[in-house]
């Protein structure tokens, strides 16, 4: 019998790639997005797969009804607006997606016994005054700024699936994902990766954030996948976060350095200043998912970005449908 996997946040760039690996591992898997930084055109090649399922809701609202009749066996939780202009356009909807639709779910795995993976954030970590992060790291987070309602919801979504788990209510698997990049990116997402790529191949002005020598870490994205899948199938309890990202730190400079070569770009470099609260370094310990998992990524830089610039010039070429064209259940 196949497995019904739902995939809350499936039509973003994280999850749609998940939907995919899912698909391919023979599960049957139900998305659900509601489409506010998901693309429709992230779930075209998906759509017609027979194991394959859409539904358009919002978890911040109560979970259609008919999904506590179904035999869900995992549920990933990806719903969130990922990127700061995105998630800091609603704050309110990003707080409440965390708390109150993280909520929903962790009581839909309570209700039909299914395993659950929240996806928070490197995030947790603030401004980190520890370099690289491990997970028992507590964070230097600011509460009161624009970021907060991403990083303390973030921060909140985990102190209730631990609550769960302690509760004995549900199984729960807790990924903290660092900068994740590749194919399926939101080319206007205002990520680095994205924003540098986009920047030189249409040949506007390539803007830095700063003097460019902060760091960031760049996992790609199908490793990244591959550690989400295997933290939840992971088969004892997993009782803390797991760090899941590259620990090969660069400097935004010498991503920079990457982009130009792969792309040829003569654009013009301009500086602007720090957005606040910005993290100025930015690099997982990894060794509590390399013990507990066997896991570490394995894609290169070079390999990973050649993959994506190629993507996007894909993408800026040929501007995709926007609209769903499958059917919602
Ligand atoms: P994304 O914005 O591409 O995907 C998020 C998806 O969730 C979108 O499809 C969006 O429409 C959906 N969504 C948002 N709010 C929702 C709601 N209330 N109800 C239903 N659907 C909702 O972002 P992503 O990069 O794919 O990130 C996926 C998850 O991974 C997020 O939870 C994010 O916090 C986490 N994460 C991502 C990164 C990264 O580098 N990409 C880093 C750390 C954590």
């Amino acid at each position: 019998m196949t497995k019904l996997t739902l995939v809350a946040g499936g039509a973003g760039f994280i999850g749609s790639h998940l939907c995919a690996a899912l698909l391919d591992a023979g599960d049957d898997v139900l998305c659900l997005d509601n489409l506010q930084t998901g693309r429709a055109v992230n779930l075209h090649k998906l759509a017609n797969h027979p194991r394959f399922a859409f539904i358009e809701a919002d978890i911040v609202d109560p979970l259609p009804q008919g999904l506590r009749g179904r035999d869900i066996a995992r549920i990933y939780n990806l719903a969130c607006a990922a990127s700061p202009p995105q998630y800091q356009a609603d704050p309110e909807h990003t707080m409440l997606t965390n708390v109150v639709g993280t909520n929903h779910l962790l009581r839909l795995a309570e209700s039909t016994s299914a395993r659950i993976l929240l996806t928070s954030t490197s995030e947790v970590y603030g401004d980190p005054e520890v370099h690289p992060q491990r997970e028992d790291y507590r964070g230097s987070v600011n509460c009161t700024g624009p970021r907060a309602c991403y990083d303390e919801g973030k921060r909140a979504a985990e102190a209730l699936a631990f609550d769960y788990q302690r509760m004995r209510r549900a199984d729960v698997r807790v990924a903290r994902i660092f900068n994740t990049y590749g194919p399926q990116m939101h080319p206007d997402d205002g990520r680095v990766v994205s924003n540098l790529v986009c920047q030189a191949l249409s040949g506007r002005d390539i803007t830095i954030y700063g003097d460019g020598s902060q760091t960031r870490s760049f996992c790609y994205v199908s490793d990244l996948v591959a550690g989400l899948i295997a933290l939840m199938e992971h088969g004892p309890a997993v009782t803390a976060p797991v760090n899941l990202g590259n620990p090969d730190e660069i400097t935004v400079n010498e991503l920079l350095g990457h982009v130009v070569r792969l792309t040829g770009t003569s654009a013009r470099v301009t500086h602007v200043d720090l957005p606040q609260d910005d993290p100025r370094r930015r690099k997982p310990d990894i060794s509590r998912a390399q013990q507990l998992l066997g896991w570490s990524p394995n894609i290169s830089l070079e390999h990973g970005l050649a993959a994506t610039c190629a993507w996007f010039a894909a993408e800026i070429d040929a501007p995709q449908e926007e609209r769903l064209t499958i059917a919602a259940e």
